[in-house]
């Protein structure tokens, strides 16, 4: 896998930090919750169905490239406390909400879903289904450690009605694996995905991240073949975010070097060959998914979602998060859960909501919310329509950011056309970039908090 001259100097002039665009705005512009009230005004009175995410933190040790909110323990009993508490905050939840609203989509995340034990979470599926009514056809899904997995795992989740797993697999070379604190032989990886398969599961994903010590194209190769012969359904793969000011273990990875920005993005290009020639479509900006797959249909409808789980097919959900650090997303505002665990208990004994932090969006937020969005998911942009559902004439309200976008086309990452702007196969390695020109919060000279885009 070579780069072009013109590749590695399209990276040395865009690879900056940048936000990932799971939110708009991003996280960091959350703050202390002030007007709790204004926070929870539309999910009070919205009859929109509702995407439940339930944040299970544990696990039993820390991958050192974690960016995720855990807490690493063997004690299964602090899982036990921590249903206790999680019972509280369903019911204050569901209390908020009107009656009858359908959850339509449901995700187990983490830390490791199953570190509960099966009667754990026999006891977390009943809690759900007393506080909330399902869709019959809700969708169910878990992120799962294939380290930890049990038979009695997935019937558990089975049970509550999960068909939907993603598995962590991130690199299967033994020295990248040392280098990362995660040792997963493959036997795991084969024996989880027999498992999901025996029990129904019609759709697995398997996560991997480029970006970590040790890894080479040729290292990496390796991996796509191994993870291939697993036959997911999709595949998600992650640009590793190295944020050790927020995650101050992955300042150990440190001590192997990390791979350049070149190296990025000749395994993100070698990710993308590889699993297009096995018959994946690339979807978005970081995930692959089988022809048939309904990622693929939304996609080419131009119904895909972005959220903080990825990308998504179903729309018009309202988020709904549950847990420690959890983030909730209604029509017009974000609220995130506390992150600290004694912080989270003393307001649900105060028989509050334990939201930490908000953003209640104004219309210009939610206006460039979309926009952001349909880029990233649409890989293109009609103005006219586009203007059209918001009432806005795109090029007037947009003229900075379009004036912003003319060196991108100057360098290839998107063509202007009649209607409005495509985002070229070489632009799509520089999607957060392209979003970047819509936010309205980013100084052009921001070099922030954030990880960088390459
Ligand atoms: S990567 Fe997964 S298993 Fe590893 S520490 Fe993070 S949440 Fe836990």
């Amino acid at each position: 896998m070579r780069l072009t001259r013109e590749d590695i100097a399209l990276i040395e002039k865009y690879n900056r930090p940048g936000p990932r665009y799971t939110s708009y705005p991003p996280a960091n512009h959350f703050a202390p919750v002030e007007d709790a009230d204004a926070l929870w005004a539309s999910t009070r009175t919205s009859t929109d169905p509702l995407s439940l995410y339930v944040h299970l933190p544990f696990c039993e040790t820390l991958c050192w490239f974690c960016g995720c909110h855990t807490l690493t323990t063997t004690d299964r009993g602090r899982a036990g406390d921590y249903l206790d508490w999680l019972a509280r905050e369903i019911e204050i939840t569901a209390r908020e909400l009107r009656p009858g609203r359908m959850v339509e989509q449901l995700h187990f995340g983490g830390g490791t879903p199953n570190f509960l034990t099966p009667e754990q979470l026999d006891r977390l599926g009943d809690l759900l289904k007393t506080h909330f009514t399902f869709a019959p056809d809700a969708e169910c899904s878990v992120e799962l450690d294939p380290r930890r997995l049990s038979p009695e795992h997935v019937e558990a989740f089975a049970r509550m009605g999960v068909s939907r797993a993603s598995f962590g697999v991130q690199d299967c070379d033994p020295a990248v694996q040392e280098a990362i604190h995660r040792v997963q032989p493959p036997e795991q990886n084969t024996a989880a995905m027999r498992l999901l398969r025996e029990n129904g599961f019609g759709s697995v994903n398997i996560d991997l991240i480029y970006g970590l010590p040790r890894q080479s194209p040729e290292s990496f190769a390796r991996t796509l073949d191994e993870v291939l012969a697993l036959v997911p359904d999709r595949f998600a793969i992650f640009n590793y975010a190295h944020v050790p000011w927020m995650k101050p273990a992955q300042k150990i990875l440190e001590r192997h070097g990390l791979p350049s920005p070149e190296t990025k993005l000749a395994l993100l290009q070698l990710c993308i060959e590889t699993l297009t020639a096995a018959g994946y479509v690339y979807i978005g900006m970081d995930h692959f998914a089988r022809p048939d797959d309904e990622l693929v249909r939304a996609q080419n409808e131009k119904t895909l979602q972005r959220n903080f789980q990825g990308y998504s097919t179903r729309a018009g959900l309202e988020i709904c998060g549950l847990g420690i650090s959890a983030i909730s997303q209604s029509a017009d505002a974000y609220r995130q859960n506390e992150k600290d665990l004694t912080v989270y208990k003393s307001a649900l004994e105060a028989a509050r909501p334990p939201v930490a932090r908000g953003y209640v969006l104004t219309d210009e937020d939610q206006l460039r919310r979309d926009v952001i969005m349909r880029l990233m998911c649409d890989l293109e942009l009609d103005f006219d329509t586009f203007g059209a559902r918001w009432g806005i004439d795109f090029r007037t309200h947009f003229a900075p950011a379009l004036e912003q976008l003319q060196e991108p086309a100057d360098d290839g990452l998107i063509t202007f056309t009649n209607s409005g702007l495509q985002v070229t196969e070489r632009g799509r390695l520089f999607l957060r970039n392209l979003a970047l020109c819509f936010d309205a919060y980013l100084e052009p000279a921001t070099t922030g908090r954030y990880s960088r885009t390459v």
